[in-house]
């Protein structure tokens, strides 16, 4: 008997794995799988969520006004070119409907983040992974890559789950590179975190063009992933796409209300930053110092490489029995490696006394 059949391209698709959550058998669990931010939601968020409740029968503004007038006003751009969505998952897929299709192609660097290949794919573009230099997008790779069928180039700047950075002047080269008609969608999730003076997250782009897109997210310093917001900011023609193909009412009331008073949460950012810069740079120390090797990060986790997928995956089973779930990287082609998080600084210890405890273990020695 026929069946209905998606495209086919659909069923190439593997699931997205999110971060896991519980351990069975483990009361105390230590969740370093997802890079939330280390502090939980801003105070001034969760009681703004809580006041919507007694409106939950209106619906949402749609267009999100307010919400983009605060973000405007927060990173100094023009609410008009801004388009808020279910986190910056949506804002991805709705580029990649709009953009690729059948007969199109999608690049990305082979450890970029899997929801472009997957987004890609459901829009029927076919996806090409460029080659990185030491876990680091390859701008001349990119280039390389660049056939007459490209229309989307996909970078996260910084990198999940590499933790690698490329240089605004870097950033400049690639879209100078590319064709006017190829657009370059720049994923700056991480921006907040960044300490280097030669980051740029990609506004300046998007005002010198008409062909660059930067996203954004209120899912990771603002401590808002459950929450589901994130937006772009994009030259008007770019904004008139999404606004014509985005859910009427993506961003739910709630989630304007939170993310509207995480922005104006006090000193939120600033003391999120320095607290990450801070246990970063001791949670690299300790696990370097065990013989681990620990990938620079721009971001809130780090890349820790174990040199086989055996070494990595019994580190991650030793780290489970102790109630720390970090993220395996096999989706990623790091088989070798884990990615964590960085929590609070008592999270941060008990996953540096774990691994210290790892490293020392005789077996571990031989290998
Ligand atoms: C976490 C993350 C996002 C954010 O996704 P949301 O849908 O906004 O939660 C986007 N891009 C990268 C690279 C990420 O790591």
């Amino acid at each position: 008997m026929p069946t209905p059949t998606p495209h086919p391209e659909i069923l190439t698709i593997k699931p997205y794995v999110g971060g896991e959550a519980a351990v069975p058998g483990v009361a105390r669990v230590i969740k370093l799988s997802s890079n939330e931010g280390a502090f939980g939601p801003p105070p001034g968020a969760i009681a703004a969520h809580t006041a919507t409740a007694a409106k939950l029968h209106r619906y949402p503004d749609g267009g999100a006004k307010t919400l983009r007038e605060a973000i405007g006003a927060r990173f100094g751009l023009d609410p008009a070119r801004i388009v808020c969505g279910a986190g910056s998952d949506d804002i991805i897929y709705a580029l990649c409907l709009a953009y690729g299709g059948p007969g199109t192609n999608l690049i990305m660097s082979r450890h970029g983040f899997a929801i472009y290949a997957i987004a890609g794919t459901y829009a029927r573009a076919t996806i090409i992974k460029t080659p990185e230099r030491n876990l680091t997008a390859d701008v001349d790779a990119i280039l390389a890559a660049v056939t007459p069928q490209t229309r989307l180039v996909f970078l996260a700047n910084p990198n999940n789950p590499t933790g690698s950075m490329l240089p605004a002047a870097e950033i400049t080269r690639l879209r100078a590179g590319l064709p006017d008609h190829v657009l370059l969608v720049l994923d700056a999730a991480y921006a907040e975190y960044v300490d280097r003076p030669d980051y740029e997250a990609g506004s300046a782009l998007v005002d010198a063009g008409a062909n660059t897109v930067m996203t954004r997210t209120f899912s990771k310093i603002f401590g808002l992933g459950g929450m589901r917001v994130g937006w772009a900011y994009a030259p008007p023609a770019i904004i008139d796409v999404l606004n014509r193909i985005r859910l009427p009412f993506n961003v739910n009331a709630p989630a304007q209300a939170a993310a509207i008073a995480a922005l104006a949460e006090p000193g939120w950012v600033e003391r999120s930053a320095s607290h990450n810069r801070a246990e970063r740079a001791r949670l690299t120390a300790t696990l370097t110092a065990s013989g681990l090797k620990i990938w620079p990060s721009e971001g809130n986790f780090v890349l820790a490489d174990f040199l086989t997928p055996e070494i990595a995956t019994a580190a991650d089973q030793f780290l489970r029995a102790r109630g720390l779930i970090v993220r395996p990287m096999g989706a990623y082609h790091l088989p070798h490696c884990l990615r964590l998080t960085i929590g609070t600084t008592e999270e941060c210890d008990l996953l540096a006394a774990a691994l210290t405890d790892f490293q020392a273990q005789p077996a571990r020695k031989i290998a």
